[in-house]
């Protein structure tokens, strides 16, 4: 029962971190409270969802442009509990998949919810474990709105929302960040009619506004309808209905919209419950997540914190940085996470991403910069698609060419984002990428493209 590392949960933070430890020569464990490995990014976040937008993205596909390619006959129905079945199974061989790497790599799973009853004590239910060092990896939760109570049944988060009895014909979402829009696209495409209301001006905030911009028209044309600036005061379930208030902030008028469901989808808040942290001593920043120094160090020896349940962008990828940067601090070696290249990404159609400095950003800071962009609309493999809306845009220096950020919306922007990633790890200039040979036809010829646009311009524009 005792170990040279017991980390506290088993999401991509805590999960990397017991694997890259192990691998490295420490007896390691790992408790999760959750019947299943993998935290909430595989049971209840990013997989799932990902599952819901592939097979409705599939269901637009055959709606929208079969026919136009000469694929005609019966269209697909939905099957919706089918749907979520597909959806339970891409859930079940990822946890199992995790559960597989931990007897591989020698990591004990330990079943119940952890307390640390003092430096280097682990409680789980009526059984102590000693250990040399503890990592937090706890993750986060939906957070609550005011006048807002989730039954997860009418009113629910993500976590509903992905499980719900039947599709909804009205859908009320409430915020348009990430989750917001990518659950919105999934019940969009089956049919239902989706209202999102933000209290922002724009949608997916901390994003390019251009992007932005783009997006918004590109998903009103898919059927979703946005309400802006308009602050929720309350959604109420009666038996059949949910009925939502809101006020514009531009002239305080009240309204009322009536919905079968609605979504709350306004952020998430680190989770700490039942940790025993505030005995501890642990201390916490104003924003309720645990305090760490560089190094993921807590105020109290001995004690990690990585992932969700600290400062940082809330994010699967960067967690498992985070995991497998304290494991390599933990095993005497030097981990680090570069935070200026964490690319992010929404995962509807088209998609969006993102990485380094925004436009935004550059002009707080009085850097000078320049921009090249390029449209899919002249890119071969995207116009042969039916993915011609979006573009790239690079953000490099304006004296030396270095790439400081892109921001990509079209099709697998998701994945096209990691060229320019690397080329960042790199420190590479913009002139770089665009001297690089494409293949031919890409999708990520486009970045080229946008890349030659930095310097004397691109060539299919
Ligand atoms: C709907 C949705 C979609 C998302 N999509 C994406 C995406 O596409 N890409 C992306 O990068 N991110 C996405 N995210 C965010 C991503 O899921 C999180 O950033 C990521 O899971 C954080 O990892 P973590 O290891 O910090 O914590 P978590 O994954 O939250 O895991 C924490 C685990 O700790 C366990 N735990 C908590 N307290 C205790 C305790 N006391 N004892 C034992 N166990 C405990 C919990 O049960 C949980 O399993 C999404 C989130 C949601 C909700």
């Amino acid at each position: 029962m005792s170990y040279d590392l017991i980390i506290i949960g088993s999401g991509p933070g805590g999960y990397v971190c017991a694997i890259r430890a192990a691998q490295l020569g420490l007896k390691v464990a790992c408790v999760e409270g959750r019947e299943t490995l993998g935290g909430t990014c595989l049971n209840v976040g990013c997989i799932p969802s990902k599952a819901l937008l592939h097979a409705t993205h599939s269901l637009h596909e055959a709606e929208h442009n079969f026919e136009a390619m000469g694929l005609t006959g019966v269209k697909p129905k939905v099957d919706w509990k089918k749907m979520l079945g597909y959806k339970a199974d891409v859930i079940g061989q990822n946890t199992k998949g995790i559960e597989f790497l931990f007897k591989k790599n020698k990591v004990d799973w330990i079943k119940g919810w952890a307390k640390i009853t003092g430096p280097g004590k682990v409680q789980v239910g009526e059984q102590s474990y000693e250990a040399k060092k503890i990592v937090i990896a706890t993750g986060s939760e939906s957070s609550p709105l005011k006048g807002v109570e989730v039954d997860e049944k009418t009113i629910v988060t993500s976590t509903g929302a992905l499980e719900l009895g039947k599709i909804p014909k009205k859908l009320i979402v409430i915020g348009a960040g990430v989750i917001g829009l990518e659950m919105g696209s999934v019940f969009a495409r089956l049919g239902s009619e989706v209202t999102v209301v933000e209290y922002l001006d724009r949608i997916i905030p901390g994003n390019d506004a251009e992007v932005a911009k783009t997006f918004q028209r590109l998903l009103a044309k898919q059927g979703m309808t946005f309400i802006l600036g308009a602050a929720v005061q309350s959604a109420t379930a009666t038996k059949t209905k949910v009925k939502v208030t809101y006020k514009l902030r531009k002239d305080d008028s009240e309204h009322t919209l009536e919905a079968d469901t609605v979504l709350l989808s306004t952020g998430r808040r680190p989770f700490v419950d039942g940790l025993g942290l505030a005995d501890l001593g642990v201390k916490m920043t104003e924003r309720g997540q645990i305090a760490t120094d560089a190094h993921y160090k807590t105020s109290v020896d001995g004690v990690y914190a990585i992932g969700d349940v600290i400062q940082g962008p809330m994010l699967a990828h960067k967690a498992e940085d985070e995991g497998m940067a304290v494991a390599e601090i933990l095993a005497g070696q030097a981990g680090h996470v570069n935070y200026g290249v964490i690319p992010g990404v929404i995962y509807t159609w088209p998609e969006v991403a993102s990485v380094g400095e925004s436009e935004d950003t550059l002009k707080e800071a009085g850097r000078a910069y320049k921009v090249g962009k390029f449209s899919f609309m002249g890119n071969g493999r995207a116009k042969a698609n039916f993915a011609g809306d979006g573009f790239v845009k690079i953000l490099a220096d304006k004296e030396t060419d270095r790439i400081l950020g892109a921001h990509i919306i079209g099709p697998y922007a998701g994945d096209l984002i990691h060229e320019i990633c690397v080329a960042m790890e790199f420190g590479a200039a913009a002139e770089d990428l665009a001297r690089t040979c494409h293949a031919h036809p890409t999708y990520s010829e486009a970045v080229r493209e946008a890349a030659l646009a930095c310097g004397d311009g691109a060539i299919h524009a």
